[in-house]
Formats: structure tokens, sequence, C-alpha cells
């Protein structure tokens, strides 16, 4: 690159920021007018917006937007983080099989994700360690290829939201899978969960979610549409948004407005890739592969159509649960966690975590009593400290409160 190249481009970069940083700033101060408005007109204490993706969660913490905020608008995290909600009966299954001698292949996320119990091993990088075979790949046709290739009997840990499951039905349809590779589906949809979070909050009389940050990559594929619920059903502005920090500033201060109009809709800020009809093609592919069942979700319990399951000639030759001789989780079975009311909370997460209530926005990362001190990103303790996406993960590495208290040794 010529020096001239190079000084072109740096000019270009200072304009872009100085007017990204022009537009940062005018958005903030929108959001706080806006968030003084309804504060005032409804006599509030607290505004409380969800964001429902990972990926958001990480920018809002990454970038500092929490700290742009007037400090009665509370931005919280949801339940977008596909390896948090595994529950751990699915984890014991994995590691049952990796120790029976079935070669399980997982995302490097989840290698790491552990049951709740206390025995040894409880996660399939234990089991690996206990001589167990588990492979960790980038992709679920990488599983294809080895799998074609060894001959072994295998097992793909089928986690995700509607971003992956594509992924897995096309491998299906299009019978690329050899006969040995099961898939153990722990796929999850994401507006059930939503709305679950959402109604949990009500029936508790909880400080109510007042807007909802919809997630920018599930929403390329369902669309815009599948968020009509929010507004038309619990009278909730949401906006789909990108994962820029200004994306997510427009994003705030767009629930604001409708909040403060009182006209809930849905928006799409993330317009460059969104649209409101989704991707046909991908939605078709999941639902003619997989069937939608009542699934758990670890710390939050059973959401009715949450949960993708195998179906027909697909359930019949590749489901791994089927193939092993394993039941499935049932509701009688599962074992609620302290965010589902009136029943006593047990163990589906390790003793002490409190992932249960952080994916459903009641607590925060910091609330609870094993953050910094016996779960870190470097040796987690529950699963909303295993992933990238995990709230406690992000905050641990990003939230600079989190932070300094660690460095206090508090
Ligand atoms: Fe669970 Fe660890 Fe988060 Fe606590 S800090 S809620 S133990 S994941």
């Amino acid at each position: 690159m010529t020096p001239m190249k190079n000084q072109v481009d740096n000019k270009l970069v200072a304009h872009v920021f100085r007017q990204n940083l022009q537009l940062a700033s005018s958005l903030r101060r929108t959001i706080w007018k806006y968030a003084e408005e309804i504060k005032k007109r409804e006599k509030i204490d607290l505004i409380k917006i969800m964001n429902f993706c990972g990926t958001h969660e990480w920018a809002t913490t990454h970038y500092g937007i929490r700290s742009l905020m007037p400090p009665f608008l509370d931005l919280v995290p949801g339940p977008g983080c596909p390896v948090c909600v595994v529950p751990a009966y699915y984890v014991d299954v994995a590691v049952k099989l990796a120790g029976e001698g079935v070669r399980i292949y997982t995302f490097g996320d989840s290698f790491k994700l552990r049951s709740a119990k206390s025995g040894y091993p409880s996660s399939l990088q234990e089991a690996k360690a206990e001589g167990g075979d588990v492979k960790v790949v980038y992709s679920f046709l990488d599983a294809v290829k080895d799998a074609s290739s060894s001959g072994k009997e295998s097992a793909f840990f089928g986690i995700g939201f509607e971003t992956t499951a594509p992924s897995y039905a096309l491998a299906l349809k299009e019978m690329v899978i050899p006969e040995n590779l099961k898939l153990l589906s722990v796929a999850r949809l994401t507006p059930p969960a939503m709305k679950y979070t959402i109604k949990l909050h009500q029936e508790r009389g909880l400080l109510p979610i007042r807007g909802v940050i919809a997630p920018g990559h599930v929403s390329t594929i369902i669309g815009a549409a599948e968020w009509e619920f929010l507004p038309k059903a619990l009278g909730m502005p949401a906006v789909v948004a990108g994962f820029e920090p200004l994306d997510v500033l427009m994003a705030i201060a767009q629930i604001l407005l409708m909040i403060k109009q009182g006209k809930p809709s849905v928006k799409i800020e993330y317009k460059r890739l969104v649209e409101w009809g989704g991707n046909e093609y991908a939605r078709k592919l999941i639902e003619e592969v997989f069937e939608k069942v009542y699934a758990a979700w670890r710390g939050i319990g059973f959401i009715p159509r949450s949960g993708l399951r195998l179906k027909g000639k697909f359930f019949e030759k590749h489901d791994a649960l089927e193939h092993f001789g394993v039941p499935d989780l049932t509701p009688r079975e599962f074992i609620y966690t302290h965010a589902h009311h009136g029943i006593p909370w047990e163990h589906d997460l390790p003793p002490r975590c409190r992932c249960g209530e952080v994916v459903v926005g009641i607590a925060k990362p910091t609330d609870c009593p094993m953050f910094l001190k016996g779960c870190s990103p470097d040796n987690p303790w529950g699963p909303c400290m295993v992933s990238s996406e995990g709230a406690c993960t992000i905050w641990a590495k990003y939230e600079s409160s989190a932070r300094e208290r660690k460095e206090e040794g508090g």
C-alpha cells in the first residue's frame, strides 16, 4: 500500500469515526430524553428492557453501553445463549455415551459444559480426559465427514437455535449423513422462550419487561414477523437489531419511542440482513426435518413447542436417543430450578449457581455468590460461564464493575 493511499484510508476512518461518535452521542441524548419522559409520566423508578441474544449482551457489555444509559434504565440479558440452556440431563447422556465407546462430536462451546453432577466426569471435556472418544468440531458437516470416514458409531451433540438448525436439517435432508452418525438434538426455538420469560415476570409480579431487543441472527432465519406476538399479545415493542454499538443504541431509542407513544410494534433496525418473512428456504428445511416439541430449558423449565426433535424417517434413522435406547427427558423427571416459582429448586444446576435466574433476567451475574469466586471463564462452574454468549462469561470479561470487584478481591 502506498503512503498516499494509507493517508486517504486514515482520513476516511477518522471521518467515519467522527460521524459515528456524533450519531452515538445524539442517540444517547434521545434515549435519556425519552426515558425521562416515560419515567415522569408513569411515575416509575425503573424501565426494564431485555436483549434476548447473547451477542447483544456481548455488544452491550463490551462497548460499555450500560454506562451511557440513565440510571433508571435497566438493560437485562435474556435466555439467548444456546449452551446455557441445555439441560444437565443431555450432558449426562452425551458423557455416558462417550464412556461407552460412542464417538461424540461437539462444538467447542459445549465441550466444557458441566452437568449438575458432582461426580467425575461431568462434562465432555472431562469425559475426553478419562479416555472417552470426544471430538470438537467447527460444524455439523465436519462431524459428517469424520463419521463417514471412521465408520464408528457416533453422535453429534446438537445444540443451537434457529440459526444452527438449518445446517442439521440440510445435511439430513440431502442424505449426506452416514448411518453411523446420530443427532442428539437439543436445538431450541427462541420466540417461545421470550414469551415464557415475559409471562414469568408478569406472573411473579416482578418489574415488567417493557421492550425487547430481538435477536438479529435468529431473525434472518425466522423473520421479524415471528416477534409480532410481543406487541399484539403482550403490548410490548420489539426491535430486531444488529450487533454494532450504534445498532443497539438505535434499538433502545426505538423501543423507548414506542413506549412513549403507546404504539408498540415490531421494527427492523437490522435491515441490512433481516426481512419480515425471514429465509423461507431455511424455515421450510427446519419444518421438513424437525417437529416442535415441549422441551426443557436449563434453569427455566419446560416450554411448549420450544424444542426441535427429528421427525419421521429422520427420527427413525438418526435420532440419538431413539438409537441408543435412552429415554427423553419428560416434565415428570425434570428438576426445576428456582426460576420456576412454587417448585423448590433442585439440581439441574450445580449448587449455588443462579444461572436459572440470570437467563430470565431476574438476577444479574454479579448477584451469584460464585461469580468470579469459584466460577470464572477459565474454570466455569455453571452453564452461563461456559460459552462466549453466556451472560456470566461476558460480565466476567467485560463488565467494568465486575472486573473492579475481582481486582479488589471482593
Ligand atoms: Fe452460575 Fe457461575 Fe453464573 Fe454463578 S457465576 S450464575 S455459578 S454460571
